[in-house]
């Protein structure tokens, strides 16, 4: 049987993995999630030793179950090769106190590698399955690190044009020069003046807006999302969580069925949705816990019930997760709400016209799963400064936000279970912020700031800053949020 996959707002929108994949978002606006969870066989005393490539056969092939098993190798193949930097892909390293799950070493130093890698094989494989004839339009707004890893995984694929926005002043120096260094004939990124928030609306609106549909369709275009919302990216963020347990089951740390907990720097909330679909397959999973940063609308969330997003945008160190609106938390209410389609649309809706929303009669075991917290700018320099002095070891300000909030939740309940902190950046990603919590240097530039990194790690230094400084800028658009529609138009010619 094929597993279903249904839109979050319309319970008659249903389709195959591979269509949810194509389309991206619903066209009723909804998310495309599994109502009910494919058989997964967990036996760690086998998965201890797979490979990741191995461990994704058998979360991928449970979940994109319309995907033909040579399908699936290639896809794997051509994503998990040696874009990344070690052949285990997502190391597991031991702290003290803590174990950092590293989903940084990709081509962008971002946790976006671990899905963008594969997402266009997963694309391009599901348009042929399907004869698709029309050129796929990527279209995405990037809070700093999506924009880069989907250009970089899109970028000269046959078939797909990709455009990514992003807020000109959301994001850090290395970030943005990553982004309009960008090659590819493909590849377009425009800057808005705005914020992520206004970016992923409008995008949003455009994915919805039919007479734009059509004029795309007209010129054979069509419309597909990289942004979280899609479940070519949330699919292949399973895997890590099991590998993660596998490797603890494989170090003797835990034995096979031993609960753990993870906690999550979460933005738009696709990574910690993917753990608790790890949770649905079978996964030991004591606690996932939330956690923002000063943007700690999902605190309160989990804390009180109420979303709301009428509140300040705070621009932090850890802009990954500058995010008021988490768009992946639909697909979780969805589930809370007894997979209701209508009561989901109800509250999306409410939170479009009220900016907020209160959940009642929420599913019980399903918000027990979940803690939440967040970390001031200062408890983040501070935590990467701990890390540092008494692992030898340097976070970057997202990975850190998780580790503090990990940390007070410890100290507050009491739960000894082995945690894993998702690691979701190279701290050369942010070099500056790095480097001022460790020494109190201040007034560095991005470059000056990688060297001390070097120099204080000892890391050697990723493919993906290595001569950033000196590539030549090949994107310099900048537009008004109001005009992001009128940029797309241009790019295509339509
Ligand atoms: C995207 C991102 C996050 C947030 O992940 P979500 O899946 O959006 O919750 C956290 N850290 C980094 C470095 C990121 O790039």
């Amino acid at each position: 049987m094929t597993l279903v996959y249904q839109s979050t707002r319309d319970a008659h929108n249903t389709v195959t993995a591979s269509q949810a994949i194509l389309q991206g978002l619903a066209s009723d606006g909804g998310l495309f999630t599994p109502t009910t969870y494919p058989r997964v066989d967990l036996d760690f005393a086998l998965l201890k030793d797979a490979s990741y490539q191995e461990v994704a056969k058998l979360v991928l092939s449970a979940f994109l179950d319309d995907f033909t098993p040579e399908e699936l190798d290639y896809c794997i193949n051509n994503a998990y090769d040696d874009k990344f930097d070690t052949p285990e892909i997502a190391p597991l390293v031991k702290l003290n106190g803590q174990y950092n799950l590293e989903l940084f070493r990709g081509s962008t130093i971002a946790f976006k590698d671990m899905a963008l890698s594969i997402l266009p094989y997963l694309m391009t494989t599901a348009a042929k399955k399907h004869g698709l004839e029309n050129e796929i339009v990527i279209l995405t707004a990037t809070s700093g690190d999506t924009g880069k890893a989907a250009m970089a995984g899109f970028a000269d694929v046959a078939g797909t044009q990709i455009i990514v926005f992003y807020p000109r002043d959301g994001v850090s120096k290395v970030q943005e020069l990553q982004m309009t260094t960008q090659t590819g004939r493909n590849t377009h990124v425009v800057a808005i003046d705005g914020n992520f928030d206004d970016a992923q609306t409008d995008v949003k609106r455009m994915f919805n807006d039919s007479d734009l549909r059509d004029k795309l369709a007209a010129h054979k275009l069509q419309f597909s999302s990289a942004n979280s919302m899609n479940i070519g990216r949330l699919v292949p963020q399973i895997v890590y969580y099991v590998w993660a347990y596998a490797q603890l089951v494989k170090a003797g740390d835990i034995h096979a069925g031993d609960e753990i907990n993870f906690t999550v720097p979460t933005g738009n909330f696709g990574n910690i949705l993917a753990a608790f679909y790890a949770k649905q397959i079978g996964l030991p999973v004591g606690k996932l816990i939330c956690a923002s940063n000063d943007n700690n609308v999902l605190t309160d969330f989990f804390t009180t019930g109420t979303y709301d997003k009428k509140r300040a945008f705070k621009v932090t160190t850890s802009p990954s997760m500058d995010i008021l609106v988490s768009s992946n938390l639909e697909r979780l209410i969805f589930h809370l709400v007894g997979n209701g389609a209508e009561k989901t649309k109800e509250l999306m809706e409410a939170l479009l016209e009220k900016g907020e929303y209160s959940l009642t009669d929420a599913d019980a075991a399903i918000l027990d799963l979940f803690a939440a917290g967040f970390a001031t700018e200062e408890q983040t320099a501070a935590e990467i400064k701990r890390v540092y002095e008494e692992n030898d070891y340097i976070e970057d300000p997202h990975t850190a936000v998780a580790s503090a909030v990990y940390k007070a939740y410890k100290e507050e309940t009491g739960d000894s279970r082995p945690t894993v902190i998702v690691s979701t950046a190279s701290p050369y990603k942010f070099p500056v912020v790095a480097v001022e919590a460790v020494t109190g240097k201040t007034g560095l530039s991005d470059f000056e700031a990688l060297e001390n990194l070097h120099d204080l790690s000892g890391v050697a230094y990723p493919q993906a800053v290595d001569g950033l400084e000196t590539a030549p800028v090949l994107h310099d658009t900048v537009v008004a949020t109001a005009d992001m529609q009128k940029a797309v138009e241009d790019y295509l010619q339509v």
